[in-house]
């Protein structure tokens, strides 16, 4: 991209960032605003600005509506002093959030939405019917190509299951309240989940570890659910734990494998079947895996972490990072676009098919004037740029 087109495309993204920072009421109120830590980027600049912090409400949104951030940060933790060093911040506690991204489900449909763009020269080539082993470059046979994905429903659907699984954990094994519970689309291909639970603020790193470990369903023992190991490699015997099979994972595998507290003949056979106690294990960590909750451990284990504030903007994608009221009906390319619809005429690198605000778009032609909240979208994914 040349000079001028760069300023362009940065200042019609910025532009519509700013019509929709101006509006009343689009940010959310961070709980206990005075002790967190807050950071932002700014468009065509490096690097993020940290240990800002903010009385009210009010100086926040001033400080949002002078600079314009392309993506703003705010922490889990509270601290005593957000601006200093973090050594010295002294740390008070921080929200339980959890992490659901699209991308780390790799469901089979993501090859079918995804346009690769030549990390030498930028050629952007279509969505291929079939993912191809190694990638070259009609254009300048470059080998290496970035991936740029545009969320389908299917990967929409993906996600909000997953989300769905993680609550039936939080309320089901853990006691949570769901009125502690919180879910936000990321604002990109995914959801964020805070936790509100007063009881979960002072847990370190460690604790916070433990807990993603059982939600993903790591370690989990045979012994457990009565498959007990003899001396010898691979016998066992069965004897079921003596306060039973009803609750969390052992109830989950129970079910799986369809016995309870009397079924020891068949579960002898079960485990005879899969070749002794270190089959069984091998397949028990395989089953505990497909059934634990997908979420990236380090967003959960990291205690001094900024996160997408909600109610800004994702500058990934133009969409907003808002809070989900009823997660079936919620739909993130109507509901999380909310930029405004000034026409803008830009140059699409490569033949493109999108819906936003329930309208669908099948952009064929290299030059189109699109309404803002579609060229920023695309400008955002890096499929288009204002000329
Ligand atoms: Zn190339
Ligand atoms: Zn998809």
């Amino acid at each position: 991209m040349t000079e001028s087109a760069l300023d362009k495309t940065v200042s019609a993204v910025r532009s519509a960032f700013r019509g929709y920072y101006f509006k009343p009421g689009m940010i959310e109120t961070p709980e206990k605003i005075e002790q967190r830590e807050f950071g932002y980027t700014q468009f065509g600049q490096q690097g993020m600005t940290r240990h800002l912090s903010f009385k009210n409400i009010k100086e926040l949104i001033g400080t949002i509506m002078k600079e314009i951030p392309s993506d703003i940060y705010s922490s889990n933790a509270y601290y005593r002093f957000p601006t200093y060093p973090m050594q010295e911040k002294q740390w008070l506690g921080a929200d339980l959030i959890f992490d659901i991204d699209g991308k780390d489900l790799h469901l089979p449909c993501v090859p079918s939405h995804t346009y690769l763009a030549c990390a030498i020269c930028g050629h952007t080539s279509s969505p291929a019917p079939e993912e191809k082993q190694e990638y070259s470059c009609p254009a300048c046979r470059g080998k290496k190509a970035a991936n740029i994905s545009i969320p389908c429903g299917k990967c929409i659907e993906g996600s909000k299951k997953e989300v769905k699984r993680l609550i039936e954990f939080l309320t089901g094994d853990l006691g949570m309240q769901q009125s502690d519970i919180h879910v936000y689309f990321s604002g990109n291909n995914g959801f964020h989940i805070h936790v509100t639970d007063d009881a979960y603020v002072p847990l370190d790193p460690q604790a916070r570890s433990d807990l993603v470990g059982y939600l993903a369903g790591t370690g989990l023992m045979a012994e457990s659910v009565g498959v007990r190991k003899n001396n010898s490699e691979n016998q066992f015997f069965i004897k079921f734990p003596k306060s039973g099979l009803a609750y969390g994972w052992r109830r989950r595998i129970a079910d799986k494998l369809r016995i309870d507290s009397s079924s020891i003949i068949k579960l002898t056979h079960i485990v005879e079947h899969k070749g002794g106690y270190t089959p069984f294990k091998v397949d028990l960590d395989k089953m505990a895996r497909d059934m634990g909750a997908r979420i990236d451990p380090q967003v959960t284990t990291d205690v001094h972490r900024v996160f997408r504030m909600p109610g800004t903007l994702n500058s990934k994608s133009g969409l907003a990072k808002i809070r989900c009221g009823d997660l079936d009906s919620f739909e993130p390319f109507a509901d999380a676009c909310l930029l405004g619809g000034t026409k803008v005429a830009v140059r699409v690198k490569t033949p493109v098919k999108l819906k936003l605000k329930n309208k669908s778009f099948n952009i064929s032609k290299e030059s189109a004037e699109l309404p803002a909240y579609v060229a920023v979208y695309l400008i955002c994914k890096g499929l288009a740029q204002v000329s």
